[in-house]
């Protein structure tokens, strides 16, 4: 294949281009944000698990406080009542007395154990509203921790997305200018050979794939005309030949 020099020259400037937009991609898939985003999702749902399960734990107790002070309030109107019937002196029989205290006696017990039941929820209550307020808090910080890990990622995105755009704009205009024949070779190693379609030969190394070119490559390279596409032997990428080529 042939090109003009100068072409073969362009054509280094479209490699240095389309390098520039593989790095630029690159960088928007490996930006560090994408990691920590999903790492402050996983926690921010985490978070939001633990507080439904301490506000369904706060909601049971509270039902369970309820409860028993339903109950307290139930025995306490019955002792009343049983001590105005004791008081009230209505109650004649021995026996009837008798029964009436043992059951004004029961009651005080059971009063007690209400009491103590009800102090223990309302404990319990303390301890997983705390735990509570201390997850909503949590769940907060996380929540804009990740709003601000968003916009960091967005905003470095638009970047990044500006800087291609621009690259692409000038490698269009650059790649353009040169025959169809060579971007098209230079297009089909780029894309088997890692990116890179055309290095330059700097003094006798290839710079596509780094290797040293022998005495018989480089006498075939400095023999062929300034027109001639050349190849390296070891990677078949094109080699542009400067004025540091070395030969
Ligand atoms: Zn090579």
């Amino acid at each position: 294949m042939k090109a003009a020099p100068d072409d073969q020259l362009r054509l280094l400037d479209v490699q240095e281009l389309d390098s520039a937009i593989d790095r630029l991609e690159h960088r928007r898939t490996t930006l560090p944000e994408h990691a920590e985003i999903e790492q402050l999702g996983e926690r921010k749902a985490a978070l939001s698990d633990d507080v439904v399960r301490a506000e369904t734990e706060d909601s049971d107790l509270g039902r369970e406080q309820a409860k028993v002070d339903t109950d307290v309030e139930q025995v306490r109107a019955r002792m009343q009542r049983d001590q105005q019937r004791l008081d009230s002196g209505q109650v004649a029989s021995p026996k009837e007395l008798e029964n009436l205290q043992h059951e004004i006696e029961s009651l005080h017990r059971r009063q007690t154990e209400l009491e103590d039941a009800e102090l223990e929820v309302m404990e319990q209550r303390e301890t997983v509203q705390a735990r509570l307020a201390g997850l909503k808090e949590e769940l907060a910080a996380v929540g804009s921790s990740l709003t601000e890990a968003l916009a960091r990622r967005d905003t470095l995105i638009g970047e990044i997305a500006a800087d291609i755009e621009k690259n692409a704009a000038q490698r269009a205009e650059t790649a353009g200018a040169l025959p169809s024949d060579l971007l098209a070779l230079y297009d089909k190693l780029r894309a088997s050979s890692a990116g890179v379609g055309a290095a330059v030969l700097h003094r006798g190394q290839c710079q596509g794939c780094h290797l040293q070119l022998n005495t018989t490559d480089l006498n075939r390279i400095r023999e062929a005309e300034p027109d001639e596409v050349v190849r390296c032997e070891e990677c078949r990428r094109i080699l542009v030949r400067t004025a540091d080529s070395g030969i």
